[in-house]
């Protein structure tokens, strides 16, 4: 990664207040080239997010329309849980800002990532009709919190894809609310991608790369068989 100094003066006097924040930004700046070199976030697609502080809530996500695979230090916006910039003087943030707010103050997450890669694109299609996908009996299931034994059944739920971010945050609320005891560790969005979160963004980087691995495994396996 590049080394860059902030132009941004919020960016810079948020990294004084948090100093392990400008850690977190140069990991993420790492996770966008990443992403963008196995095929995941192209295109300018995709975003991520770091819980900054929980009271009040503040978080730092991806400005709108970046190219993750070459993310500078100042790509980055501050919101609140309302997804509302704060300050309001800044970029706009990335158009699904809301799903981030969501995992956050629902799931519990310190840090929420999101995918395009191919095969949740093409997954979250096949599997439309069922509006989710079992996973089971692989090892790598174990690398999802929570989990210890290949020999478990994973639940992976799919949403219909909309422009309406609101409507679909409400619909994934709905979701949890439904399912209070369903272990939740992402989903997908039909032909569109993948959101996951994790405790801290080393957690969310696990959960990511494990999700898209079964993914991968899943549809490898249907298009050989
Ligand atoms: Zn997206």
């Amino acid at each position: 990664m590049t080394e860059q100094t902030f132009t941004s003066e919020l960016l810079k006097s948020t990294v004084n207040q948090y100093p392990w924040l400008g850690e977190s930004i140069d990991k993420l700046r790492e996770v966008g080239h990443d992403y963008w070199s196995r095929g995941w976030s192209r295109g300018t697609s995709s975003n991520y997010s770091i819980v900054i502080d929980r009271n009040p809530v503040r978080l730092l996500v991806t400005a709108s329309g970046k190219d993750k695979g070459h993310l500078s230090k100042d790509d980055f916006v501050i919101v609140d849980q309302d997804g509302n910039l704060t300050p309001t003087d800044q970029s706009k943030s990335s158009a699904e800002t809301l799903l981030h707010c969501s995992a956050v103050l629902h799931r519990n997450a310190g840090a929420v990532l999101h995918t395009h890669s191919v095969w949740a694109t093409i997954l979250s299609q096949h599997y439309s009709a069922l509006k989710g996908i079992w996973i089971e009996g692989f090892e790598m299931l174990k690398g999802l919190e929570g989990i210890s034994t290949h020999e478990s059944k994973i639940w992976l739920p799919i949403f219909d894809n909309t422009q309406d971010i609101p409507a679909l945050r409400r619909e994934v609320e709905d979701y949890w609310l439904k399912n209070p005891s369903s272990q939740c560790w992402g989903y997908l969005i039909r032909q569109h991608g993948m959101y996951c979160w994790g405790s801290d963004l080393s957690q969310a980087i696990r959960h990511m790369e494990v999700l898209e691995f079964l993914l991968e495994c899943l549809g490898r396996k249907m298009s050989v068989l």
